[in-house]
Formats: structure tokens, sequence, C-alpha cells
């Protein structure tokens, strides 16, 4: 039987905030275990919380870029229940009214739904021994906003394409590191399969797949399950409604707890908090302030800068690498296409070797691409000795032209650039060309002198009659 998978994704973000959403405690990562809490994000009786502003400016923020309704009443619930690393029994959440609703995030051909995104305070963590577990309580109370998708993405692909176009707007907000590794940015995905040709609205029985580290396994984990679920259903069974954990090592997901009875948080508003309106100017004022966000300005380096929609999209992908690219642009319009090509090229190359994450960390700055490029316009050196330039200037930290001079590089080393020059020549002096063959030695001094001229002095005259001499001799033959 075939079936068609349908995906849905929960992406948590923690919002970039000095302090937590409740209490003035720090959010700096990686403090001493319960270095950073107070008796409000430890829970304890009778403290009151206190809603961190710039929480809510940068979740409106978000939501905004997603294109999300912004609620304008802000109601905050308890979401109850009881784990060690929760120490009030209760998470301060959102519930039926979330910060954002109703939005969309655009891939290449397809508009993938965003249900919600609500925010809320992190749990802590637990740190497992062998024979113990410990808690960490620095966590708890980090402002976190859940942003949530409509059973929308149709495979792995697609849901990895989505998170890496989901993390490149979050980039451009500012609003957090999106860092998997620190947990600044985590996923969870919900996956089931119906049969190929059912209604588009129906849906089958889904899984929820927790423990995903990176974009990569969110992708392994769906593939993995999606082949799951169709053994099972071929077998005649049906697939359990589950929460599964993804093990990266074994490459499979296990079964964690089953949701069978869907838990009952019993969510209640949080009294401590009042209800209260964000404005519509407050918002448009956001709103205002968002930044140019990955696809418009995709759009307008074709406009501006002549380039092709997928040279543009890669270049605007990472904030960094397209603020680079504008960098170098800026006084060198006309040079456009090839910047793009050495960015897009030789840079990402290098990035991906070294495995950088921005193009900042490569230690050659938009002058001296620049640079780079205008030894290779002017003719003074060719593309392949631009390319072991480059690798210099890397290892070296030193700028191109500077590092050009001190070794006295120039086309003399590059001998096929000189030949197609020493060609062009000929070809224009046909006349002297003819006189040499014909016995006027002289005629080759002259040649010598327009092949020089033309590689600007590049050419060294013992190098270039020797060419020359080559080709003309050669052409008798
Ligand atoms: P839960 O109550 O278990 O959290 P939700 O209805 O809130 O479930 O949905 C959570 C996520 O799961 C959303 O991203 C949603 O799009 C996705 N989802 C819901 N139903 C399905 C389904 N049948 N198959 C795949 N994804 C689904
Ligand atoms: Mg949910
Ligand atoms: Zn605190």
């Amino acid at each position: 039987m075939t079936y068609v998978p349908v995906v849905g994704l929960e992406v948590h973000l923690q919002l970039k905030t000095a302090s937590k959403i409740f209490c003035g405690c720090p959010t700096t990562f990686g403090a001493p275990p319960n270095s950073q809490v107070c008796p409000v994000c430890l829970g304890f009786p009778g403290v009151l919380p206190v809603l961190n502003r710039q929480v809510l400016a940068l979740g409106i923020r978000v939501a905004l870029a997603l294109t999300c309704r912004i609620s304008p009443r802000i109601v905050f619930h308890r979401k109850n229940y009881f784990y060690p690393d929760l120490p009030k029994s209760f998470q301060i959440s959102q519930y039926d009214l979330p910060l954002g609703n109703d939005g969309f995030v655009e891939l290449a051909e397809r508009k993938i739904r965003i249900r919600r995104a609500h925010l809320e305070e992190d749990a802590g963590k637990l740190i497992h021994g062998e024979d113990h577990s410990l808690v960490d309580f620095n966590r708890t109370g980090v402002p976190l906003l859940e942003i949530v998708t409509e059973p929308d993405l149709a495979s792995p692909e697609e849901a990895h394409l989505y998170l890496k176009t989901l993390k490149g707007i979050l980039e451009y907000l500012e609003v957090s590191d999106c860092d998997m590794e620190k947990g600044s940015l985590r996923c969870d995905t919900n996956v089931s399969l119906k049969a190929a040709g059912s209604a588009a609205d129906s849906l089958g029985t889904k899984v929820e797949v927790k423990n995903l580290n990176s974009f990569r396994a969110v992708a392994r984990a769906l593939a993995y399950e999606i082949r799951r679920q169709a053994q099972v259903l071929d077998e005649g069974g049906r697939v359990a409604q589950e929460t599964r954990l993804w093990d990266d090592a074994a490459g499979a997901t296990q079964a964690m707890r089953s949701k069978e009875y869907a838990h009952d948080y019993r969510y209640f508003p949080e009294p401590d908090l009042v209800p209260f309106t964000v404005s519509a100017e407050e918002i448009e004022s956001v709103r205002r302030a968002l930044p140019e966000l990955p696809r418009a300005k995709a759009q307008r380096f074709v406009s501006r800068y002549g380039l092709s929609l997928a040279d543009s999209k890669a270049l605007t992908a990472s904030k960094g690498t397209a603020d680079y690219y504008e960098a170098c642009v800026k006084g060198q319009p006309a040079k456009g296409k090839g910047l793009a090509n050495w960015i897009l090229g030789e840079l990402a190359r290098e990035m991906n070797e070294r495995n950088l994450e921005s193009i900042g960390q490569l230690s050659f700055p938009p002058e001296s691409l620049l640079e780079l490029l205008e030894l290779i316009d002017s003719g003074r050196i060719s593309g392949k000795m631009a390319k072991e330039l480059f690798a210099q200037c890397l290892q070296s930290g030193r700028r191109p032209a500077e590092l050009a001079k001190e070794k006295g590089l120039s086309q003399v080393a590059d001998r096929s650039i000189l030949e197609e020059a020493a060609r062009a020549v000929i070809q224009e002096h046909s006349q002297a060309a003819a006189d040499y063959r014909t016995g006027k030695g002289q005629a080759l001094m002259f040649l010598v002198g327009q092949l020089m001229r033309r590689t600007q002095g590049a050419a060294s005259p013992a190098v270039s009659q020797e060419i020359l001499r080559e080709l003309l001799l050669e052409e008798k033959r």
C-alpha cells in the first residue's frame, strides 16, 4: 500500500533576554548549576511573577515575522504536571490565547501554516548519574517561544527545509542564539501516515518524536518513522499514538510513553499574572522595526545586482553572508556577479571545510575579496593564482594586494594565460607575425612590446619573447 506522510513540527526557541521571563535572574549559558536562581523561579510559596517586557517584545517580533495575528489580550495559564525539573509543579504557559496564531512560513513553492506561537517558561535540567540524578534550576524560568506548525509538511526533506528557513528568519530577527547544541533551539516532530488518495483533511494516528539534536536528526528520525509506520500498517496493525525518542547512534526511535489518553494538564488562568492588552500602536511599532527578511532580501538581490534567484537565495540564507555580500558590492556594483561567484564558490567551500558557522570567522574581510577581484580583473593574476593567493591570505590573515606584491606574483608564473595573450597579439598583428615568419627578426621585438603592453608589464621580456617565438614557429609548421 502507498502512504502519504504528514508532518507537523514544534520548535522551542529561547528568546535572547538578559533576565528570565518572570524574575530578575540572569540567563547566562554555562553558569555553575543552581547559581542563577531565586525564590520566584524556584517556585517558593508566596512569590509573585512579573512579566519581563522584553520577552513580550521579542515574542511579538517573531510572531509578526511569521505573519501571525497578534492576540491583543495577553493571558497566561498554568499547565500542571509533576516532574523533578519543575519545582512549582506547574509551568506558566499560554493556552487558548497564544501570543500569535495563523501565520505561515514560505518555502520554495509552498506555504507552511503556523498554527500558533506562544510564550512559556522553560523547566530545569536533569543530569543523570549512574545511581542518582541531579537537577540544575538555572534554566527554570528562561523565556521560550513555542512555534507550532499545522500538519502541512510532506516529507523529511521538507521538514528539514522548513527548519532551515525558520532558523534563517530567526537569525535575521536577532531574537535568539538559535543554537541547538546549547538548547536555545529545540524541536519535536509529529508524524503520521495516511493512505494515498485519502481526503486532504483526513489524518492518520500521529507519533511524536523527541530528543532531536540537529536538523539532520529530525530528517533521519522522520524517514525512520515513515518506514516503521508503513510496515506496521502493511502488516495489518495500527499505529499507536505515543511519544518516541530518537536514538541518533542507533538510527532508530524507541517508545517512551503512550499518549492514548491525552494528558490532563488542568490548564487554568495564572492568577498571579493579570491579563492585559497590547495596543495596536505597540504592535505596529514592533512591525515597523522588523528587518528585511531572507525572502525579500533574495528578491532585492535579484533586481538590484542582477543575480539569479538561486544565487540570491544562497547568499541570503544566512544574514552574515548577505551582509558580507552587500559590504563587498556597495562600492562595486558592476562586480556583483563575480563577487557572488567567489562567495558561493571558494569562500563557501572553505567555510564548509573548516566547519565554520559564519563567513565572519574566515578572516577574509570584504576589503580583501575586493582586492583579490581587482587583481584578477586588472589581469595581474590569473584565476588559478587567485585561488592560491586566497588560501595564503586565510593562512596568514594578510591582505591579497600586499601578499601578491611581496611574493612578486604576476601572470609570468602562469604560462597558459600568457600564451593566450600571445595568441591574441599574433592575431591582431598578423602583418608583423607574417614578417617574422619570413625572416624579419626585428618584427619579434615589436610583438614582444605589444604582449607586455597587453599584460600591463606582468610578463617579463624574456618570457614574452620565448612564448611568442614558440607560437610563431609552431604555426609556421
Ligand atoms: P498535541 O495535543 O499532542 O500536542 P497538537 O494537536 O497540539 O497535538 O499538535 C502538535 C503538532 O502535531 C502540530 O505541529 C500539529 O501540526 C501536528 N499534528 C497534529 N496531528 C497530526 C497528525 N495526525 N499527523 C502529523 N502531525 C500532526
Ligand atoms: Mg503540543
Ligand atoms: Zn529567578
